[in-house]
């Protein structure tokens, strides 16, 4: 891996994680990872190749062959041709022909993702870094390492003639077999990174497709992270590939030898959410420092949203700062239990402001207190921190009295 600042070890009953090397600094970017794969949504909103949002943009071309491909460029769309994974001759041929008649629109984006993934796989046989990145992509957790899935309709779908059909066409190597189908499909469930784009007026949520990294996904999960992803797929310069890299920045100062976490949803989702979602997509019970807290907590609290909760401690009488000097130094040591107010005040600190955004705010540079939320990209100043976190303490001894 390309970092001074991280470590791959084994962590005992959690596989592999990765580990703070050094002393890191909050705010500074710990990984940055080039995508293995990504799987547009395609709906005409966003570049197939590199995600960019197409609107406002004058030079756009739509794929004349199978007229289900639209790039933000024509230096884009060259890049893509030339993509074993991405918009290649091969994957154009198959999508034109495939038939999704019937498939819900979830299926269709995961048969085109497969047709990908055969594609990359095709190419690994005969291209020196299309087969190092199907090695990563072989790397990733899948099929194998999770709890068995209910074989859904898309898998016993693919595994007959709607895809083995449709895969030969695809020059050199043999096609995947149903057991490798299945393992694609649970290598994307179990990592891929559904890439947001900023909420439309109305607040609506789009996503602008999947992506694969191979080193992100080492990093382990906790409902009180200290990392967060953070990307730039609108970055300006259109002949830059790397604006679908993503970045793991630290959400505050840790120690060297500290695991990096992350957390796999939105940092407000409600004890009972996250743990169906641990079980349900990961195939792992958390039992966090803040899942061990609030699973004493009594449920009616649980279902609240954030800034809603009135059953904060309220601590006394600390100043603000004082407070987040605690908070900071506090809730180390894994698998202790964090307790109330630390929880309290971990998601006033991180989790951005704004109506309905639930992104994450993330230092904007190493050691600056201005946090930038890594979905809609709005600021906020340790000065308004300090204001918010006062406004929530008066709220809550107002309610205690
Ligand atoms: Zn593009
Ligand atoms: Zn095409
Ligand atoms: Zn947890
Ligand atoms: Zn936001």
């Amino acid at each position: 891996m390309q970092t001074d600042a991280a470590v791959v070890v084994d962590i005992p009953g959690r596989g592999k994680g990765l580990k703070a090397a050094r002393k890191i600094t909050s705010g500074e970017s710990i990984l940055s990872d080039l995508p293995i794969l990504i799987a547009p949504n395609d709906d005409g909103e966003f570049c197939s190749a590199c995600l960019r949002t197409l609107a406002g943009r004058n030079d756009t071309v739509a794929c004349r062959d199978c007229g289900q491909a639209t790039f933000c460029s024509s230096n884009c769309e060259r890049l893509a041709r030339q993509d074993p994974a991405g918009h290649s001759p091969a994957v154009c041929r198959v999508l034109a022909r495939l038939d999704t008649h019937g498939l819900s629109a979830e299926s269709i984006a995961t048969l085109h993702f497969l047709v990908q993934a055969q594609a990359l796989f095709m190419a690994s046989a005969h291209e020196d870094t299309a087969r190092g990145r199907w090695a990563a992509f072989a790397g990733l957790t899948g099929a194998a390492d999770s709890k068995a899935r209910d074989s859904s309709d898309l898998f016993r779908r693919l595994s007959t003639a709607t895809f083995s059909a449709q895969l030969p066409h695809m020059a050199g190597g043999r096609p995947f077999t149903p057991e490798e189908v299945a393992d694609a499909v649970a290598k994307e469930e179990l990592n891929g990174y559904g890439i947001m784009a900023p909420s439309g007026p109305e607040g609506e949520r789009n996503i602008r497709g999947t992506a694969l990294y191979p080193n992100a996904s080492l990093i382990n999960h906790e409902c009180l992270p200290n990392v967060a992803r953070t990307d730039n797929f609108d970055a300006p310069d259109v002949q830059a590939p790397n604006n679908t890299a993503v970045h793991f920045k630290a959400l505050h100062d840790l120690p060297a030898g500290e695991e990096f976490t992350q957390s796999y949803f939105p940092l407000h989702v409600s004890y009972p959410m996250r743990q169906q979602r641990c079980q349900e997509q990961y195939g792992f019970k958390c039992s966090c420092p803040r899942c061990k807290e609030e699973s004493t907590w009594p449920e009616d609290d649980e279902a609240d949203d954030l800034g809603e909760e009135d059953t904060m401690e309220t601590e006394g009488e600390a100043e603000p700062a004082a407070r987040e000097a605690e908070m900071m130094g506090d809730a180390e040591e894994g698998e202790e239990r964090a307790d109330a107010g630390y929880i309290q005040v971990f998601l006033l600190k991180y989790v951005c402001p704004q109506a309905d955004c639930f992104g994450t705010l993330v230092p904007t540079q190493p050691g600056s207190s201005v946090q930038e939320c890594n979905m809609c990209g709005c600021q906020r100043t340790e000065a308004q921190f300090l204001a918010d976190l006062e406004a929530a303490h008066s709220q809550d001894t107002m309610a205690a009295a």
